[in-house]
């Protein structure tokens, strides 16, 4: 199947038109194809390499697929803790859906909610979103995927001039905490029941016929969000924006601006620029993932019993969260039985790798390779004291383990990247990418789809960033 020859649907547009402003994707300037994801397209049924689509670049820039009727969502949303009636996609516009998931172009022009934005997404934050969303994917975190990149010679102002870009985002939905929050907002209490119905469908749709369906509903919403949060405290990711607009309905990651993985181990790191007081910190996330529950919670009181929802959440947030975390952590140390003292051992751990000041990444992998030899996981920190001293404990604590050293690498190695998109080597690749050369951009798509893997030939897209590059705070402008 070839991906011009796609039919789409468009359920959503079922619902009343308050939820959407039908609208026309603005072309770009003489667009061109940057970057496709093959491992994307599969997704949509579609086998034919997407760069010999002749239509590709058309599709991205507003040419109609069949069944195509752009449209683009309504919501609000709290940013940094004050919400905002009215936000909606302001510079994306949704095209329908295929195969289960809607497929989306960011950057395409002006909405009915664009308010003062002028609908563009530039090349830098394009390239970003496009490679985080393959990247994310590759690390085994749900998100929303992108199937290809566009640059153009469009001027688009930012704090200088830039070039417009559009990405094509995939996702099973596109309804965020934020949807049910205009509906609960605007007191159009009849179209949160619309719209719930609608989410059970397109996500949850074992439930349909359930008793209690939309307090089930809300329970599947906190454990997913749960989940993806515990998988981002463990790759060391910091989201920088989870503002109830982009928490996906189904939990999964979406709307990538200033993210950064960690470099150093920096508990409180705070990638966002214009976050002054760091609501958003890496440390934060998991109760501002609470916080964005109970937010949702009240969005829902008038079809779900607030108080019964509270409980839910207080019942399944921490539960599941503290079991994905636990998992993942036992497997990055590579820890197979459970042991008195190993709650301790985590803690002195990232205490450790914090006073160490050392890259988070590069520690993990480093351990995978750990035979006793501890000058490796060494010369890598700054300060060796602390980690020399949890190192021996960790010796110590390996000895309970029945497994082989070797078969302890090798499943360690399957869940400690190597390869995570580090800001540096991003920043590295928009720069060439603004020159015209995007062999980094593919490379890093290459590297970001098996992360896991070793890639001879990509050995400096796992650098390490120098003492000025790290944890460096990103601007939302974009
Ligand atoms: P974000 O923080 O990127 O998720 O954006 C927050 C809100 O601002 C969303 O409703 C976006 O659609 C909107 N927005 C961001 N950038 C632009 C832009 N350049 N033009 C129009 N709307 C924008
Ligand atoms: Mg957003």
């Amino acid at each position: 199947m070839k991906f011009s020859s796609l039919k789409l649907t468009t359920p959503y547009l079922q619902l009343p038109a308050l939820f959407y402003d039908r609208v026309a994707p603005t072309p770009l300037e003489k667009p061109f194809l940057i970057s496709v994801s093959n491992d994307a397209a599969k997704l949509l049924g579609v086998d034919e390499d997407l760069s010999l689509d002749e239509e590709l670049v058309d599709i991205l820039n507003g040419k109609k697929l069949v069944g195509s009727e752009p449209f683009a969502m309504c919501y609000a949303g709290y940013q940094f803790a004050y919400f905002v009636p009215r936000l909606g996609d302001g510079r994306a516009i949704n095209l329908g859906k295929v195969n289960g998931q809607n497929l989306q172009l960011k950057g395409s022009g002006l909405t009915l909610y664009s308010r003062q934005g002028d609908g563009r997404a530039v090349l830098r934050s394009s390239i970003r979103e496009y490679l985080m969303s393959e990247a994310m994917h590759g690390l085994g975190i749900s998100t929303s995927r992108a199937l290809a990149l566009i640059g153009s010679d469009t001027d688009v102002a930012r704090e200088r001039w830039e070039k417009g870009a559009i990405v094509l985002r995939l996702s099973p939905t596109w309804v965020r905490f934020g949807t049910f929050e205009y509906f609960n907002a605007s007191g159009e209490h009849a179209k949160l029941e619309e719209l719930a119905d609608y989410v059970i469908n397109e996500s949850f749709s074992h439930l349909k016929s359930s008793e209690d369906r939309y307090l089930k509903m809300y329970a599947e919403i906190v454990r997913n969000t749960a989940t993806t949060i515990a998988k981002w405290q463990g790759v060391g990711l910091n989201h920088g924006v989870m503002n109830t607009d982009n928490m996906s309905i189904d939990g999964r990651t979406i709307d990538y601006g200033p993210f950064a993985f960690l470099d150093d181990y920096e508990k409180d790191y705070v990638c966002n620029h214009t976050d002054r007081d760091g609501r958003y910190s890496f440390s934060n996330q998991p109760s501002i993932g609470h916080w964005n529950l109970a937010m949702l919670a009240r969005a829902l009181s008038p079809i779900v019993n607030y108080e019964s929802a509270l409980a839910v959440l207080d019942e399944v947030y921490g539960a599941s969260y503290e079991e994905v975390y636990s998992e993942i952590m036992y497997a990055k140390m590579g820890l197979e039985t459970e042991q008195e003292n190993d709650k301790e051992l985590f803690q002195w751990m990232l205490g450790a790798l914090g006073s160490a000041t050392i890259d988070y990444t590069d520690f993990f992998r480093k351990l995978s390779h750990f035979d006793g030899d501890k000058s490796e996981l060494l010369d890598i920190c700054v300060y060796r004291t602390s980690l020399e001293e949890w190192l021996e404990s960790y010796e110590q604590r390996l000895e309970k383990e029945t497994l082989s050293t070797s078969k302890r690498h090798e499943k360690m190695l399957g869940v400690n990247p190597k390869y995570i998109l580090k800001n540096h080597i991003l920043q590295e690749a928009i720069e060439k990418a603004e020159q015209k050369d995007f062999t980094m951009v593919n490379d890093l798509l290459k590297v970001a789809l098996s992360p896991f893997e070793e890639h001879p030939d990509f050995e400096h897209l796992a650098a390490r960033a120098s003492m000025e590059a790290k944890n460096i705070k990103l601007s939302c402008s974009s």
